[in-house]
């Protein structure tokens, strides 16, 4: 058995990446950027005016106490004006300055008489509401960075250079194959020793919320063919096979069997910690296996520690959930030789007499089969392998689920 640490390093070392694909940069978010992107125009690519109100060059308001308004630039004019020395142009927000002017007066501090901008005595500076070219980004810089998450700012970004597509790292095409003969589907009445099949629920929820939609679902019965036949046939479509239930040491417990009949490398079987020691992991080609223990919570568990490792060498994410150090208000005891991951319940509360900003409270029902305290939590309790003791007032570590 191995340790988490250890675990969570063979998954870095041995997980390569999935290949570069195009997206147009409406189905980008959440990919990563597998290129450089530099800017192709300057934004904006004319002198803009960032009010509504009037516009002069700023020289002639020393001369002339009035300027006479000339014209009126509306946003999306496509003539580019000039002006002459004296005058002004009424203009509006995002409309292009005419050439010679520089600076632009609000509308609420323009005073107009006869038809003209009085200028005289205004306390303005050269340049004023005025948006110079390039202002945001010049023609030829680097926009965005490769290895890049694409996010609304981002994608909101290149589309203001005129980005149409960009290359990404793909993501994987994921199959669930649920495993266990016990297994009802919701909207079905439950005959005796049915339970409601969950995992499948859970997981999908996890995966939408990383930015995966590409999944399948199957059910298997615990029969060593028809797992190790899902399995080949997942292989071939799919990069991630995420198999839940049967990973175990019972006489039903096929999927270590499957992955071995269907040549799967193992990368681990088995980590120190609770719940989801039974945790498989393995691989064939680029393709990740990974068999996950059938209790809900061990599934979550594992999903959260390791699968979105996985995914983040799949696809560049660095979706790894934030740790932070966290006082803890309830006592909790455990054997050494397990590091345990425990639901809590964090809240953010300045403490300085501690220097902390969590506390975190450690919830009843800690068991791999519960998903109700689960439901409750927002956090891990790490503790680790060698600790037996947890006191109120103690420092832990919380690993924070994505919300
Ligand atoms: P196993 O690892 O197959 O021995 O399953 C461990 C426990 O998890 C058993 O109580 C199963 O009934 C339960 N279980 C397995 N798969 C699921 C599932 N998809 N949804 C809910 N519970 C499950
Ligand atoms: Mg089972």
């Amino acid at each position: 058995m191995i340790s988490v640490t250890e675990a969570k390093e063979i998954i870095k070392s041995k997980v390569g990446r999935l290949p570069s694909i195009i997206k147009p940069i409406d189905e980008a978010v959440d990919f990563v950027l597998d290129q450089d992107v530099f800017s192709p125009i300057n934004v904006p690519s004319f002198v803009q005016s960032s009010m509504d109100g009037y516009a002069f060059a700023f020289e002639s308001k020393q001369n002339f106490s009035v300027l006479e308004i000339t014209e009126i630039i509306q946003a999306g004019t496509s003539k580019q004006s000039v002006i002459s020395k004296n005058s002004a142009v009424r203009i509006f927000t995002g409309a292009p300055l005419p050439d010679g002017a520089d600076t632009v007066l609000m509308q609420e501090k323009a005073r107009i008489e006869n038809g003209a901008l009085v200028v005289s005595g205004l306390e303005i500076e050269k340049g004023l509401n005025a948006r110079p070219i390039g202002a945001d980004i010049q023609e030829g810089a680097l926009a965005l960075q490769k290895g890049t998450l694409l996010t609304p700012a981002s994608i909101g970004f290149l589309a203001s250079i005129g980005i149409v597509e960009v290359a990404v790292i793909n993501k994987p095409a994921v199959q669930i194959i649920l495993t266990g003969n016990e297994l009802k589907p919701i909207g079905n009445e439950l005959s005796f020793g049915q339970i409601y099949e969950s995992n499948s629920h859970t997981l999908k929820a996890a995966l939408h919320q990383v930015g995966i939609y590409d999944i399948e679902i199957i059910s298997v019965e615990d029969d060593l063919n028809r797992i190790s036949n899902a399995v080949g046939k997942a292989l071939e479509k799919f990069d991630l096979i995420l198999l839940t239930g049967g990973v175990s040491v019972g006489d039903f417990d096929f999927v270590l069997e499957a992955t071995k009949a269907n040549n799967i490398d193992q990368l681990f079987h088995k980590i120190k910690q609770k719940p989801g020691k039974p945790l498989f992991i393995g691989s064939k080609g680029d393709k990740v296996i990974c068999g996950l223990p059938g209790n809900p919570a061990s599934v979550l568990s594992c999903f959260y520690n390791y699968v979105l490792l996985v995914l983040d060498q799949l696809s560049g994410t660095k979706l790894v959930l934030p740790q932070v150090k966290a006082i803890v208000t309830n006592a909790y005891k455990k054997p050494v030789g397990l590091t345990h991951f425990l639901k809590g319940k964090f809240e953010l509360t300045r403490d300085n007499n501690t220097n902390s900003d969590y506390k975190v409270t450690i919830l009843d029902g800690q068991e791999s089969f519960k998903m109700n305290s689960f439901a409750l939590a927002n956090c891990f309790v790490e503790f680790p392998e060698d600790t037996t003791m947890i006191n109120a007032g103690d420092e832990v570590f919380l690993t924070l689920f994505p919300r």
